[in-house]
């Protein structure tokens, strides 16, 4: 049952597919990702994500799927979460999905900007520095600290992301995108940084030691999770995940007593200072740490690492904490070709 006020930012499609279904994806979404999951007297069903939410109602004999958001980035983001959810099911294609809404056909999609580099700096001996130009990227500096860099076509023109006739972003070509953290960002001047991990055969390494000042690129997002905040955290990851971690020491209380497990060869990146922070290098070490945690005195758990090398670690952690009071992320795959 809804007990706060509905987000100002609606949109809605009708779909051929049984609630019983929908419920059920949605139930399941809840409980792989910890959302909070909310029921409508059993008519609707619906998680909560970030400023918003999305999910599934009866209505007459047919069914609507809905995304509802206090912002219309972040409705953009949910639609497209919703559709992928939905099309996953198999019965429905994305395409199919009819979404009312408020977006132009053939314009950018809300969660989408042009940017330029602005420069690209060497950062300690295992990263660069990228500093983007972006203009509007009011919708990158609320909670959420992650987006998606869109590489353009290495040759030829790059035909950008558009909104199609029912809302849905389409990207004529399939334009490399990979998810980034936003290191520093400066909504008023309109620019944002984000630190590469350098690593044999990255798209996006190669694009930023051998880009020029004004090269354009997509912008992205925001995505992923936010920065969780408590008086008593466990957080770690690999180099992918340091911008991150350096995110999320910066955001803590004085008084937080933060437990950092460093994965990544190096640990050559420039961690805030917090009085409250307990360093721990590791290198490959997220068995060990999983061998070693026979009880979880914080609060939250924040880790993100190689997919291969978190699942021990997924499963210790959540052996001793609950879903929604963790973020387990894989931020690259060692497997992938
Ligand atoms: C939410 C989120 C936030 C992220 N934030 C950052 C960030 O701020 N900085 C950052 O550097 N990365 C970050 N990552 C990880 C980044 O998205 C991946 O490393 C991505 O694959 C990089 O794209 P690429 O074009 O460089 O490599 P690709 O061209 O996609 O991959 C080429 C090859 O490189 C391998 N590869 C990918 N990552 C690594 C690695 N770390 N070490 C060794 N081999 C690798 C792949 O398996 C593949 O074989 C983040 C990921 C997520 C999900």
């Amino acid at each position: 049952m809804r007990h706060t006020p509905l987000p100002q930012f609606q949109a809605e499609a009708p779909v051929a597919i049984a609630f019983d279904v929908l419920d059920q994806m949605l139930r399941d979404q809840a409980e792989q990702h910890g959302l909070a999951l909310h029921s409508g007297h059993g008519r609707s069903t619906w998680v909560e994500i970030g400023q918003g939410e999305y999910g599934a109602r009866r209505q007459g004999d047919g069914v609507i799927v809905f995304a509802r958001a206090n912002s219309r980035d972040w409705l953009f983001t949910l639609k497209e979460a919703a559709t992928a959810h939905v099309a996953a099911l198999g019965c429905v294609t994305a395409q199919a999905l009819n979404w009312t809404g408020p977006e132009q056909a053939g314009a950018f999609p809300p969660n989408f900007s042009l940017g330029r580099v602005a420069w690209v700096r060497p950062l300690g001996t295992d990263f660069l520095r990228m500093r983007i130009d972006a203009g509007d990227i009011a919708r990158l500096g609320r909670d959420m600290i992650h987006f998606r860099i869109v590489l353009p076509q290495p040759d030829g023109p790059t035909e950008w992301p558009r909104l199609s006739e029912t809302g849905q972003a389409i990207f004529p070509q399939d334009l490399h995108r990979p998810a980034y953290t936003v290191s520093a960002i400066d909504v008023d001047a309109g620019w944002l940084e984000t630190d590469i991990f350098v690593h044999d055969g990255g798209r996006i390494c190669d694009f930023a030691s051998r880009t020029e000042a004004g090269t354009e690129l997509g912008v992205m997002g925001p995505g992923g999770g936010g920065v969780p905040l408590a008086g008593r955290l466990l957080i770690g990851g690999d180099e992918t995940a340091y911008p991150a971690l350096a995110r999320i020491i910066a955001a803590q209380a004085p008084e937080a007593r933060i437990d950092c497990h460093l994965f990544g060869v190096s640990a050559d990146y420039a961690l805030p200072a917090h009085p409250g922070l307990r360093l721990t290098h590791s290198p490959a070490g997220e068995a060990d740490l999983a061998a070693t945690l026979t009880e979880i005195g914080a609060e939250k758990v924040w880790i993100a690492t190689e997919k291969g090398r978190l699942q021990p670690l997924k499963q210790a952690v959540l052996r001793h904490i609950p879903k929604d009071r963790s973020h387990l992320a894989a931020y690259w795959n060692a497997s992938a070709g």
